[in-house]
């Protein structure tokens, strides 16, 4: 079908494309849902189409390619539902909001670079709050399907737009052109991001530049010589018209630019192009001086000038923090501490994060007035209402004279307060246990109060998890793998030391296939948190059948002996229960044969007997079969892991032919998923790759950090040369030195043999070793290169200090300083 064809009225509906996203911060219903069926190389949207339909979305864009006849005879099973067919899910709806964006005759603000996309876009939609009722992508939403979903909700009530384009590979950009049509550009800079997509940097910037086409105006720093260029080569010749505002601090250009430090902060002049205007900016750094100046030119060009005014403004910036935070709370609560900008899109992404969380914790909202979301109260209150309803909010606590105003229109348990202080001196925040709380609130209203209040108090070592560096890894070999062969990701140890709950809710959100635990225990903390993906147990006692059969765990086995433990245990079973019901069913065991590892696992000389015991006993039921390579990490031991793939193949192959049925077979680790991804058979096994450490080292560009070890200078010395520090004497000072404490020793994870300055952290931009021993709770660094503070933060390993070459230092793994990191420090989780 021809997209002229789809008479989906743009206003009337909204698009949804996440089955899991069902009800969004709108005014519509499940109704006037429209669900784009999108396949990606992991999902198929079209697999959730039914699941939707009950409940009650009724229109539906599928793709022929996508339909096979069992899908079309279920289609054909929902009555009233509306089905439009076409090529391309994610083209049709990028056209009908092309379409969309056509019917508003407003200024749009397109902002595309490679980096500061989003602070730019914050910032100017604070600054021009008061002036325009202004939509925004959510976060940054910059992508091919972000951008439709952005502009989708444009409706006559707004008086500007302002949206992000971001592109990774040539030719994405015209699509992203005609549903921003921007009116007014800014190109905030170029660098490396993506340049692997391009054959060179010139046609990055040409591709990005097709954003501008149609632009009347174009804002950018002439100090990048490779976009003024191209601007004049390219841009110039298909758009003659536009108007260049380019500027400079340290060249001549349309507009000069002046940034002077002024009492802690810097004073921002602009002249030039019929301006003249100075303001203060709270910032020192380069990067946000360079965002503050494109945000202070666009705000002129889009005619508020008066210079009180926008003095006033940009006196009020503060950095944009797009974190979102999850942290253990006191009384068994979990916290999610949103500083992110304070709108309805914002909240709604919030309350999603809130239900990925474990569905046995009562959903708990403390939510301020919103004051960025350019809509009148009368149609923002309801709103949020709306949304706080569907998204399942069990109690809602209100604060700020307009959520009082409006608290009648909130049907969910609530209570409302004037201020902050009013909240925190209640007693209901003693009675809230056992809760997923977030806490989302415009700064005036001072959140971090109530967050101190719900949170455990610690000695400020954390270890800070990024989910969206999860994510990525996770993208990143289940492309090596390709939508054929499943996932395992290994949550033993705590997760890798990461933090099981909290890995394992991020890992069912992403639908992989399976999980495993080394131990029941394990397994049964992942059900009482809500997990209910299938979860393979590598080393069961026996004292702990009656949990795994309780908890629907799936037991590894990988002897005679246990074996005939289990099946002993389910006679028992079976006995015990044959007048109540039925036995139970065949239970699920994965069979890890040992084809070289000589760790836990049958021979390859034990199957015959083994395939004759499984097939006597059908009450248990293979689901899977499997190995363990042994050197998948080191190109000298393929020889070795083609040997035990050849064992493995034979191996399970009889059993199989034992069994009369096949069971899934499975052998890579990470490593083996980059080294060997020939044998990644029915499924493969992921573990450290996840957590951010490529132990293969053939692409360690290709894996993010995770995890990021941080703690705090607890005091600091001034010390003469000669003196010692630390225990034994160890630590001795050949200069003069200044010497600082940290709060955190072996007992946390930071290894005894890191001390002496083997060892070395990360403190304001700058590596100090450590002098001394390590203590129990405590390290001493030499801080003499820095200009550190008392309280100032120290990074024992993430991003700046690789936990490969930390591991190397002491002639260990990655794998032992991310899991012997110790449960004490606490974790806290985040996504941008
Ligand atoms: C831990 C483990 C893995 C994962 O190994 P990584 O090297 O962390 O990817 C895979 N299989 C088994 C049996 C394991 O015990």
């Amino acid at each position: 079908m021809a997209i002229q064809e789809l008479e989906i009225n743009t206003a009337g509906v909204y698009p949804l494309t996440d089955s899991r996203q069902v009800l969004s911060a709108t005014k519509y219903g499940p109704a006037e849902a429209v669900f784009f069926a999108i396949r990606g190389e992991h999902h198929d949207g079209h697999r959730f189409i039914t699941e939707l339909y009950q409940k009650n979305v009724r229109q539906f864009v599928v793709e022929t390619a996508a339909l096979t006849p069992e899908r079309r005879h279920e289609l054909a099973q929902l009555p009233d539902a509306r089905i439009w067919e076409v090529g391309s899910s994610l083209q049709a709806l990028q056209e009908l909001a092309a379409r969309h964006r056509s019917r508003f005759n407003i200024p749009v603000v397109g902002i595309t670079g490679s980096n500061g996309k989003t602070i730019v876009k914050e910032w100017l939609a604070q600054v021009l709050a008061p002036d325009f009722r202004i939509q925004k992508s959510p976060k940054s939403y910059n992508s091919q399907l972000g951008v439709p979903l952005s502009v989708w909700p444009l409706n006559d009530q707004h008086t500007l737009g302002i949206f992000e384009a971001g592109i990774s590979k040539p030719a994405e950009m015209q699509a992203l052109q005609s549903i921003i049509q921007p009116t007014i550009g800014i190109f905030t800079t170029i660098g490396s991001a993506h340049d692997e997509g391009f054959r060179s940097r010139k046609q990055k910037v040409a591709e990005k530049l097709r954003l501008f086409r149609q632009a009347e105006t174009l804002i950018y720093r002439k100090s990048y010589a490779e976009i003024d260029e191209e601007i004049h080569l390219l841009l110039k010749a298909v758009n003659p018209s536009i108007r260049l505002l380019s500027w400079a601090v340290d060249q001549p250009a349309d507009v000069a630019v002046s940034w002077t430090a002024q009492n802690g902060g810097t004073r921002i002049g602009l002249e030039g192009a019929g301006y003249d205007v100075q303001v203060q900016v709270p910032f020192s750094d380069a990067a946000s001086l360079e965002n503050a100046t494109h945000v202070l030119l666009a705000t002129l060009v889009l005619g508020v000038t008066d210079e009180t005014v926008l003095r006033e403004r940009f006196a009020r910036l503060r950095p944009v923090s797009m974190r979102l935070e999850l942290k253990e709370g006191t009384h068994r609560n979990l916290l999610i501490d949103d500083t992110y900008n304070n709108d309805l899109a914002g909240l709604s992404i919030a309350l999603d994060f809130l239900n990925q969380q474990d569905s046995s914790r009562r959903k708990v909202l403390v939510l301020s007035d919103l004051l960025e979301t350019g809509m009148k109260p009368d149609e923002l209150y309801p709103a949020i209402a709306r949304l706080v309803a569907e998204k399942g909010v069990e109690l809602l606590m209100g604060i700020g004279p307009e959520m009082r105003r409006y608290q009648s229109v909130f049907t969910v348990p609530a209570h409302f307060y004037a201020t902050t202080d009013e909240l925190l001196q209640s007693d209901l925040l003693n009675e809230i246990t056992d809760s997923v709380i977030l806490v989302k609130g415009a700064r005036r209203f001072s959140f971090e109060s109530v967050v101190a209040r719900f949170v455990q108090k610690s000695h400020r070592t954390v270890l800070e998890i990024n989910l969206d560096a999860l994510t990525h890894n996770l993208n990143f070999y289940r492309n090596k793998v390709g939508p054929q062969t499943k996932i395992m990701v290994m949550v033993k140890a705590f997760a890798y030391g990461s933090g099981s709950a909290e890995v394992a809710g991020l890992l069912q959100h992403h639908r992989v296939d399976y999980l495993a635990v080394a131990y029941a225990d394990e397994g049964v903390a992942l059900r009482e948190n809500g997990i209910q993906l299938p979860i393979m147990v590598m080393n069961p006692a026996p004292e702990s059948f009656r949990q795994l059969v309780d908890y629907q765990l799936e037991p590894e086995v990988y002897s005679f002996r246990m074996l005939d433990e289990w099946l002993q245990f389910l006679r028992n079973e079976r006995q015990l229960k044959t007048d109540e019901q039925p036995g139970p069913a065949a239970l699920p065991i994965h069979i890890k044969l040992d084809t070289g590892m000589h760790r836990l696992g049958f021979l390859l000389h034990d199957l015959l007997a083994l395939g004759q015991l499984l097939k006597a006993n059908p009450v248990l039921r293979v689901a899977s079969v499997f190995s363990h390579l042994v050197g998948s990490d080191e190109a000298e031991h393929t020889p070795f892991s083609q040997e035990q793939y050849r064992e493995f193949m034979e191996g399970s192959s009889q059993l199989e032919s034992w069994l009369g049925y096949r069971p899934l077979r499975h052998l890579l680790n990470s490593a083996g998923i980059v080294r060997l991804p020939e044998y990644k058979l029915d499924m493969v096994r992921l573990g450290i790759g996840l957590y951010g450490v490529e132990v293969s080292k053939l692409e360690p560009q290709q894996v993010q950090p995770v995890g990021t070890l941080k703690t705090v200078i607890s005091q600091i010395k001034d010390l003469k040369a000669g003196e010692t520090v630390g225990y034994s004497r160890r630590g001795v000072l050949s200069r003069d030195a200044r010497i600082a404490t940290l709060a955190i020793g072996y007992a946390d994870g930071y290894d005894r043999r890191l001390g002496n300055g083997v060892g070395q952290v990360w403190v304001n931009g700058v590596l100090c070793p450590t002098v001394g021993s390590i203590c129990m709770d405590m390290t001493m660094i030499d801080i003499t290169e820095t200009s550190a503070q008392e309280g100032d933060e120290v990074i024992l390993f993430g991003p700046p200090v690789s936990i490969t070459e930390l591991a190397a230092r002491i002639g260990t793994i990655p794998y032992e300083i991310l899991t012997g990191v110790s449960e004490r420090v606490k974790r806290v989780f985040y996504k941008e």
